[in-house]
């Protein structure tokens, strides 16, 4: 299909040879980028009542001079201009810097527009823009884009209302009638203009509304369409695992799988009997019990003659499931670890191993995905940890096998509507139930720095036997500083403790090989008490440490939180949880007695849903979650699950296909070559 949107943006007016070059640079090379460059906010020159302003933010005042404005003029080349406007019944004060100039273009009984900083105590404005006469005459509300220097926002804002003017009328409608009339949504074209120039704010939150249903749809009918494609192709294998055998393993297990575990189990098995290609999330609680999941999961694959994989993020980890998992299945499978620090002689003895097929099971670090690993009949794969691997990373390790079944592992608590409409591509199974007689983590709240109390209270844990993480205040963007704190506070600490006990640092500057020797030193319970920067929140297991002390626990996100405090309370001895805060606002006061009541993952991630500002529980990219355009998933779940069943319907009677009304949209998903590729290989 040519379209005349898909011409180059040196069409529209304006966009000269070293504008275009520009603008490529932001991403825009046809007039449909441009067009659909939405602004990430709006300067609004509403005028609202003065009682309905915000106190320190902007606003728009609208006034008559009561008299001449004044000017004083003050240290070198500065000048304060006042003017007093009457608003209402109302006097308002306009300040205005180093514009001494307008005094003369205003005069009493003029009326005058003020745009700034609005101070509600004070009946003020620290004007950053005016204007003679009435507001009305002006744009009410200005989008602002995101820019480079290259280009002015005064620049983009006339080239995009330009390409508005000259080609919005191009643009389609993309979604069915009974859709928009089903969710009274705004006309495409029409609300393309409103994404940039509202006439109100209420009509910007239809137009928004609309894009983001429209970006959902596509992505969630992409998602669904590609899990069909894979599912119908044959191109994955069916593992006849052996069923006595895999009995038996399991009666071997020092105790009963928990109902959860079970139906996970069932469903994970399921996959591997079918001949498509397993693409399945984990997703369970820390300490909820994946790894036996897992455990029983390779086993299967292994029964069928089969080679499979664990690829995990860090060498700890590594190790620690190459123990715990050696320990499992004893004689039964052949285990080998391959890490970055397995090297030399070594290091060929394996690689020759899981060539020749000589081991079962492979569990390492990236060390996995380098290309002197050769597989010998790679038919499983699990990926613990998943979000911290990118897509090529995990498709990699896929690559090694003949199309193997893969199997995710995560312990974000993610809700699980999110989990299922985000993970679009993947069936999702869930542990939503922790083993018997866990006893949960005691947290409690302390406000301020760390405490003779919380110093005595750790001091007896110790004295009973059992050991402490301290975590570190964490400060945002300098690794330097984040690293003085570790410092810092283990100075204090080993002041007041040594040399009867023994402290450690662990950050994250040291070594691979420092880093392992203070894990071992805290794991053989050489070390009692472990101050560490946040390097220790993945899948860490020392069964002895009962106790957590959380510094700044107000700077984390609950998630984060959660993941710190799962690592205490993992042996029989009650554990504890102490989080050192003094949240500003409500909502920190509010997440803080949260943590102290819900120890349990998905409840708090509801919470934590209802209660956030946007990018904090998924916060830092952490989860691997998709990113869109107009829409958030979490701020606009409740149109994301809407976007999915719709999806839902839309693939599974084959409208996509035989409905002309989702022509369109069919369209559109096939130029996608992301979708394509996907569906090829
Ligand atoms: P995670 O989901 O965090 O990876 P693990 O698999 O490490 O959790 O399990 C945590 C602990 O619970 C391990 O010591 C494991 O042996 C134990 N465990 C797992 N399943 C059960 C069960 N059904 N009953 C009792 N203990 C269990
Ligand atoms: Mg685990």
């Amino acid at each position: 299909m040519s379209n005349i949107l898909d011409s180059s943006i040196s069409e529209v007016k304006g966009i000269g040879e070293k504008l275009q070059a520009h603008l490529n640079e932001l991403g825009l090379f046809n007039i449909q980028d441009l067009l659909f460059y939405f602004p990430f906010r709006y300067d609004s020159y509403e005028i609202k009542p003065l009682t309905e302003l915000e106190h320190d933010e902007k606003a728009t005042v609208e006034g008559q001079l009561i008299a001449d404005p004044t000017v004083q003029f003050y240290g070198k080349k500065k000048s304060r201009l006042t003017m007093n406007l009457q608003v209402d019944q109302f006097v308002v004060k306009a300040v205005m810097f180093n514009r001494s100039f307008a005094k003369k273009q205003l005069s009493a009984g003029d009326t005058v527009t003020v745009t700034g900083k609005w101070d509600q105590n004070r009946l003020q404005v620290t004007v950053s823009q005016y204007k003679k006469g009435l507001a009305k005459n002006q744009e009410p509300i200005q989008p602002v884009y995101t820019l480079k220097e290259s280009v002015t926002l005064i620049t983009l804002r006339k080239v995009i209302k330009e390409a508005l003017n000259e080609y919005a009328s191009d643009v389609d409608e993309i979604l069915p009638e009974n859709v928009i009339l089903n969710y009274k949504l705004p006309e495409r074209k029409r609300a393309l203009w409103q994404m940039h120039y509202p006439e109100s704010r209420v009509l910007l939150k239809h137009a928004k509304r609309r894009f983001i249903y429209e970006e959902f749809l596509i992505f969630q009918v992409k998602m669904q369409l590609l899990r069909k494609l894979q599912r119908e192709s044959t191109t994955g294998n069916a593992q006849n695992y052996d069923n006595n055998e895999l009995t038996q393993f399991v009666q071997t297990l020092p105790f009963p799988l928990t109902g959860a575990q079970k139906r996970s189990l069932a469903e994970i098995l399921k996959d591997m009997k079918n001949p498509y290609r397993m693409n399945r999330l984990l997703q369970g609680d820390v300490g909820s019990g994946k790894t036996i999941v897992a455990a029983i999961a390779l086993y299967a694959s292994i029964t069928t003659g089969k080679q499979t994989a664990l690829m995990v993020p860090t060498e700890i980890l590594a190790e620690q499931h190459a123990a715990s998992l050696k320990e499992v299945f004893g004689e039964r499978i052949r285990i080998v670890l391959l890490t970055g620090s397995v090297k030399g002689k070594r290091r060929k003895e394996i690689l020759e191993q899981i060539k020749g097929h000589k081991v079962d099971l492979i569990i390492g670090t990236h060390a996995l995905i380098q290309d002197e690993v050769d597989f010998n009949d790679l038919g499983f794969v699990i990926v613990d940890e998943q979000h911290r691997f990118g897509v090529n990373q995990r498709r990699t390790l896929r690559d090694k096998g003949l199309h193997p079944d893969m199997l995710f592992m995560t312990a974000t608590p993610i809700p699980r509507t999110l989990a299922i409409t985000a993970f679009g591509d993947m069936d999702v199974s869930v542990i939503d139930e922790m083993p018997a007689g866990r006893k949960p983590v005691d947290t409690y709240w302390v406000k301020g720095q760390i405490t003779e109390r919380v110093l005595a209270f750790i001091q007896k844990e110790v004295n009973q036997g059992h050991q402490a993480y301290v975590i570190c205040p964490l400060i945002e963007e300098s690794d330097e500083l984040d690293i003085q704190n570790a410092v810092d506070l283990y100075n204090q600490l080993a002041e007041v403790y040594e040399p009867n006990v023994k402290v450690g640092l662990m950050h994250g500057r040291l070594s691979n090989d420092e880093k392992e020797e203070v894990m071992q030193q805290f794991a053989s319970n050489e070390v009692q008490i472990l101050v560490s920067t946040t390097v220790v929140e993945v899948g860490v297991n020392v069964p002895n440490a009962t106790v957590m002390v959380i510094h700044d626990a107000d700077r984390f996100g609950l998630s984060q939180l959660h993941q710190l405090r799962g690592r205490v309370g993992r042996g029989a001895d009650q554990s504890y949880c102490i989080l050192l805060a003094e949240p500003k606002g409500d909502v920190g006061k509010e997440r803080m007695r949260i943590m102290t009541e819900t120890t349990d993952g998905f409840e708090l991630s509801e919470q934590d849903l209802k209660l956030r500002g946007p990018g904090d529980f998924f916060g830092r990219k952490q989860s691997g979650m998709p990113e869109f355009k107009v829409g958030d998933m979490v701020h606009d779940y409740r149109a994301l699950e809407t976007a999915r069943q719709d999806a839902a319907e839309i693939i599974s009677n084959d409208s996509l296909y035989n409905d002309e009304r989702y022509a369109k949209i069919k369209q559109i998903i096939e130029q996608d070559e992301h979708i394509l590729g996907k569906v090829l290989d």
